[in-house]
């Protein structure tokens, strides 16, 4: 895909809006083996993918994002064990996502250059943390560096998300950011321990944040850094109602709350930019 695609042929747009649907089925596939080998330490390239129950190995045709649990309604084929509904729930959602993405993008006129291939990789990334935030309540070190290193290696393929032609101005740009806001909250983290004695911000979620700015540029993690904080406050505000208890800030899920302040600014950039209180990020 490059600048000469005519999006204004509703065909092309079709094609594209569809490709970002398989690579997102695909790559949520790949999540999918993430969020079972990592919390146990298995390798996620060199063994193949096989049944947990019997071991049996996965055949390529059984191994279909999104098609494969329809057609074998959720269970093995040689050990007819069920499995569990997220491998389908987790490839439909990123493909979703992602073709939603590519759909916003061509309305907005975002070229692949400025923000189409960041975003999605920033949207990849929210439904890792919010998954292992919501299931373990820690976000792996393996999951923010390699974000981060993605981040950095994006910038360089496509300078112009930074705002310059560089390649490597982007890439020093992204390292600094990124750099900047783990220092910048790491200190905060600390200050805030001291304070409240107990801890505020846990360095999964200085990390995430870390990635987050190499991902989408200083100026989107700032956005996302406040707007998490206010789903964070707001959605524990309803919890605690909910649960008739006081309110209690929990600082161990707040990767749920980053994911959601991403997939705000990926889709919502454009609005969250003309408001007058974000000038700044202009
Ligand atoms: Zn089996």
């Amino acid at each position: 895909m490059d600048m000469t695609v005519d999006f204004s042929i509703p065909a092309v747009r079709w094609i594209v809006e569809c490709g970002f649907f398989l690579i997102g089925a695909s790559l949520g596939s790949f999540l999918n083996v993430c969020f079972w080998r990592i919390p146990r330490n298995e390798s996620i390239v060199t063994t193949p993918s096989h049944c947990t129950n019997c071991q049996h190995k996965i055949a390529w045709f059984d191994n279909l994002p999104i098609l494969s649990f329809l057609i074998l309604r959720g269970r093995c084929r040689h050990c007819h064990t069920p499995y569990s509904p997220r491998y389908f729930f987790v490839e439909l959602t990123t493909a979703l996502l992602f073709a939603a993405f590519a759909a916003t993008g061509i309305f907005f006129n975002w070229t692949p250059e400025f923000f189409l291939i960041p975003g999605c990789a920033a949207l990849y990334f929210a439904i890792a943390i919010a998954w292992f935030d919501f299931r373990y309540c820690v976000i792996p070190r393996g999951v923010t560096v390699t974000a981060f290193v993605a981040g950095v290696i994006l910038a360089g393929c496509f300078p112009r998300h930074y705002g310059v032609f560089k390649s490597a101005e982007a890439m020093f740009l992204a390292t600094a950011g990124g750099i900047g806001f783990y220092l910048a909250l790491a200190l905060f983290a600390q200050i805030g321990k001291r304070l409240a004695r107990r801890e505020v911000l846990g360095g999964g979620d200085i990390k995430a944040a870390a990635a987050i700015a190499t991902l989408l540029t200083w100026k989107g993690a700032f956005f996302i850094l406040f707007a998490a904080t206010l789903t964070g406050v707001i959605s524990g505000s309803i919890l605690a109602i909910a649960a008739h208890r006081q309110f209690k800030r929990q600082s161990v899920a707040f990767g749920i709350d980053l994911a959601v302040g991403i997939v705000l600014w990926c889709f919502a950039k454009e609005a969250i930019v003309a408001l007058p209180v974000f000038c700044a990020l202009r």
